[in-house]
């Protein structure tokens, strides 16, 4: 679902034949640079644990912020997802909304402003009365233009869609994955979430409910075929014509690589860039652009991820993360030590780390050129005129790979650039995945701190 939906790759990387700037065969180029981005994110998605903080920074008096909730609850538990999710149980899913309000409200009274939100999860549609409750308290709140909320098929019904819209989403992002009915028995969401042919007549249902229908979408699933993948694409740009679909990659974590073996098979990634080639023919052919290397938007006001424009926000709710201020933070996974938290009057932020500003200019490198296209003179007046200057062999780097191209004061992605940034970004949710993995073993000392203070 959305960004939401990562999955980091398994350390068994495979070498790959890829073809190099003058079109010869490099051998595994894309899973080198694919390691090293791994590598560096590993290094620098990580916490100390010193750096224990529930105060959250004091914001920019004139800036607006992208805040991102987390809604952490679902009704089934996909074997792939390294997401935070839990079991939904509607008595603790209400004591969460509660605490997220009082979170959203002790956010608002240290001055922070909201312009745009991102409800992730877990599926933030699992109670919509609740969902609709916080929006409109973010709303009165805030001067907020843009909502957008991640969903799953079986919430594409009349009344929640209509509750939904009327609580200003705009953009909605659904979870499919796949409309091949083999595939998604084996992801074990066949059951709950209805069959292809279900999801297809939803979809088409709703897609003129919403400025922005954004599909999810994973690519490379061990069984799928170049002949499913290639009905998904026509069901998406014909039947459904979808104003947005992502392409995810399917990765792989520590924690997901055993349940997905057992249900998806083994991981192939030495197919990854010939379906990436395929989705992208198909997308551009069918009258998309790119909005980022795995996003295809149709017409021209299509909302994105935010993850791309926002340079800063400020993420609530248990297994949220922030970027502040070169500054990434993390809520508490565990449930009850959220509540209890916001119980003392603190936010759910347990973790943070500050990032080198080397580390700072690359996330940006990162996160800016995934949509494209990269503005030099913004990024240098960002970083006090070092960005050129901090990055230049990372630009050499891009340069002499062919996956950059240098247009007056911007540079963009060549086609062999996005794939290259498909990659990168792979790996660079493996290092989110990574931090994941780093909070929920946080929770036994949280649930610790809990029943001491308890007793
Ligand atoms: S519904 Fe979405 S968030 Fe929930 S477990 Fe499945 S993939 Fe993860």
């Amino acid at each position: 679902m959305a960004i939401a939906t990562s999955f980091a790759k398994p350390k068994n990387t495979v070498t790959r034949q890829v073809h190099g700037t003058q079109g010869k065969v490099v051998p595994g180029i894309e899973a080198l640079v694919g390691r090293l981005i791994q590598a560096a994110s590993h290094r620098y998605l990580k916490f100390d644990n010193t750096e224990d903080a529930t105060k959250l920074p004091v914001p920019e008096p004139t800036g607006s912020y992208l805040l991102y909730l987390h809604i952490p609850f679902c009704v089934t538990l996909c074997p792939f997802c390294s997401f935070h999710r839990v079991e939904f149980k509607a008595a603790r899913a209400m004591t969460y909304f509660d605490a997220l309000q009082r979170e959203i409200r002790l956010a608002t009274s240290i001055g922070y402003k909201f312009g745009e939100v991102y409800i992730g999860g877990g599926t933030p549609t699992v109670m919509p009365a609740e969902l609709v409750r916080t929006l409109d308290l973010v709303s009165d709140l805030h001067d907020v233009t843009r909502i957008s909320a991640e969903t799953n098929p079986d919430d594409l019904d009349g009344n929640v869609v209509c509750q939904l819209r009327e609580a200003g989403i705009n953009r909605l992002s659904v979870g499919v994955q796949s409309f091949d009915d083999e595939l998604l028995n084996e992801m074990k969401r066949y059951d709950k979430y209805g069959s292809g042919a279900i999801i297809r007549q939803r979809l088409t249902r709703v897609r003129d409910s919403f400025d922005t229908l954004n599909v999810d979408m994973i690519f490379n699933f061990p069984h799928q075929t170049d002949a499913s993948l290639q009905r998904d694409l026509a069901i998406l740009t014909g039947e459904i014509a979808a104003d947005q679909v992502s392409f995810y990659p399917l990765m792989a974590t520590r924690t997901t690589r055993k349940a997905m073996q057992q249900s998806l098979g083994n991981v192939d990634f030495s197919r990854e860039s010939s379906m990436y080639r395929q989705i992208a023919d198909h997308m551009l052919a069918s009258g998309y652009t790119r909005s980022s290397a795995w996003c295809f938007s149709r017409g021209t006001n299509m909302i994105d991820e935010y993850i791309t424009k926002q340079d800063e926000y400020l993420g609530l709710g248990s297994g949220a993360f922030s970027f502040l201020g070169g500054r990434i933070m993390a809520s508490t996974f565990s449930i009850n030590h959220y509540i209890k938290l916001i119980e003392q009057g603190v936010t759910g932020i347990v973790r943070q780390r500050m990032l080198s500003q080397t580390d700072q200019m690359r996330y940006y490198l990162l996160m800016r050129l995934f949509s494209g296209c990269l503005d030099l003179d913004a990024a240098d007046s960002h970083f006090g005129g070092q960005f050129r200057k901090g990055l230049r062999s990372e630009f050499a780097a891009l340069r002499l790979y062919g996956a950059i191209q240098k247009k007056a004061s911007s540079i963009r992605l060549t086609d062999r650039g996005y794939y290259l940034w498909v990659v990168m970004m792979r790996e660079f949710f493996s290092g989110v995945n990574h931090l994941r993995e780093q909070m929920r073993h946080n929770i036994a000392r949280e649930s610790e701190v809990i029943r001491t203070a308890g007793s």
